[in-house]
């Protein structure tokens, strides 16, 4: 009797262990050491940065995500390991401007469409459209009645606050774009106006649906080079997509002249040049990013150059750190790096202006991706008299709302995200935004009223040459 009541005893705590471990409170631990143990990206465990996208097999019979068991194990298991601390939620843009995205309830939302959980009842996002329909492994995750209404998915900007913040080191932005992919490519269930931007792209080469020979047009007047095929120079000049726009055209007009004062020898791609393919990759469209960026690995493979410099954040990270996976690997700097070297080796001489009271407002691409957090403010200081902090800064600043295909995808809202990081630019009393980035100018020139100037630091080191 004594045996079998051992026996017994111990396979009750064997059930209780098990029920611990897969249902009860050491639920988080056991799937948070098991996900940290496994985690996709360890290049971020003693603060590496690994946030290039994992280029997709586009003849898997599956692409991307569209059911549980379409992510691997261990992702599944990071997702389990959401303790709900809510700090996702308080970094999220799209959250604080009331839209339908909360980063929390999104991973509840991705537990509850394993079955591992009831539909979420914590704070939803303002606008959440309801969706707490059916689950199950084999079950879709997005849909009106699924675990992830479509308008969550839609809203996000990825620009990677929340996997910052994460005490759990769960990868949203990974799984945000996976389940895009799984809409995209297995679906073509994009928002109409992602549609539109991404045949754009296809038919033109670039967003603006422009003749590539008026890319380089704001150039027209500072006489420079055009890369031919077999030429050869020391820097290539990408001016991104954001070269189409007037005003960016003049953040483009003041690093030329920068480049032509320091005696740089560049060259830009001219006719030659399209888009790099980031929105495409960011809205889940992997068959247009891999079909453009095999076209620009394709041009520039019979051109020579030393490095390439481009004022977009979003070329420089998908150029930098995206490209190498598909054949396409050379240096790649942002243009306030470039400038940075420029000014520390004394090929440019500033004396700083009384601008006003000027804030960096950091572009997610080049500092919560990258990093790059010193070299603008070190050009800054050396430009401006006047230089604040915004109090979301560096790599926690936050996002001007521009990326990830959020302009494009007809998302819903309380308030926009740039009127947002426009009051905490006021609250610290900055007269100016100084920023890097041609998405960034746009949203926040983009903001009505009384609001600070915006200016790209290209203008404001220019400016400050000129007076020195
Ligand atoms: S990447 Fe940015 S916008 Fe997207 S869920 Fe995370 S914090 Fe929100
Ligand atoms: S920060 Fe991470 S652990 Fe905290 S609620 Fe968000 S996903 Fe969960």
């Amino acid at each position: 009797a004594v045996i079998w009541l051992g026996r017994a005893l111990l396979a009750l705590g064997g059930v209780g262990l098990v029920w611990l471990l897969a249902a009860g409170p050491m639920k988080h631990a056991f799937a948070g050491s098991t996900w940290l143990v496994a985690h996709t990206r360890p290049g971020r465990f003693g603060g590496g940065r690994d946030t290039a996208l994992r280029p997709l097999d586009l003849n898997a019979p599956m692409l991307g995500s569209v059911t549980p068991s379409d992510f691997s194990w261990n992702v599944l298991a990071s997702f389990d390991a959401c303790i709900q601390c809510g700090r996702c939620e308080q970094a999220c843009p799209a959250f604080a401007a009331g839209q339908r995205l909360n980063p929390k309830a999104l991973v509840q939302g991705l537990v509850h469409a394993m079955g591992g959980a009831p539909a979420y009842k914590g704070s939803p996002a303002p606008l959440a459209s309801a969706a707490s329909g059916a689950c199950g492994m084999h079950h879709p995750i997005v849909g009106a009645d699924a675990s992830i209404h479509p308008d969550t998915l839609w809203a996000c900007t990825t620009c990677r606050a929340c996997v910052q913040e994460c005490p759990m080191m769960i990868e949203h932005v990974d799984a945000i774009v996976d389940m895009r992919r799984g809409q995209a490519l297995m679906h073509g269930a994009v928002r109409p106006g992602a549609a539109r931007a991404l045949r754009t792209l296809r038919d033109t080469g670039n967003l603006a649906g422009r003749p590539p020979a008026e890319r380089a047009d704001a150039l027209a007047m500072l006489d420079v080079p055009v890369l031919a095929e077999g030429g050869e120079t020391d820097i290539l000049l990408w001016l991104g997509d954001g070269a189409f726009e007037r005003r960016y055209g003049q953040s483009l007009q003041a690093l030329v002249k920068l480049m032509q004062r320091a005696g740089l020898r560049f060259a830009i791609l001219g006719e030659a040049e399209t888009d790099c393919g980031d929105l495409a990759r960011r809205l889940g469209d992997e068959a247009t990013f891999q079909a453009l960026a095999h076209d620009v690995i394709a041009t520039l493979a019979v051109r020579r150059f030393s490095r390439i410099v481009t004022a977009d954040p979003h070329a420089f990270h998908a150029l930098a750190n995206e490209y190498p996976a598909l054949g396409g690997a050379w240096q790649v700097q942002h243009h306030t790096a470039l400038l940075d070297e420029l000014v520390d080796a004394g090929r440019l001489k500033l004396s700083p202006q009384a601008t006003g009271t000027v804030a960096w407002h950091d572009p997610c691409y080049l500092a919560r991706y990258n990093g790059q957090v010193d070299a603008p403010r070190r050009l800054l200081r050396a430009a401006c008299q006047n230089v604040v902090e915004m109090e979301r800064h560096g790599l926690r600043a936050m996002c001007c709302g521009g990326g990830g295909g959020n302009p494009v995808s007809d998302v819903d809202a309380q308030e926009r995200i740039p009127d947002l990081r426009m009051a905490q630019a006021r609250q610290v009393g900055a007269q100016m935004v100084a920023v890097g980035c041609p998405g960034c100018t746009a949203m926040l020139e983009g903001v009505v009223g009384d609001r600070p100037e915006v200016r790209d630091i290209a203008e404001l080191v220019l400016d400050a040459v000129v007076a020195s």
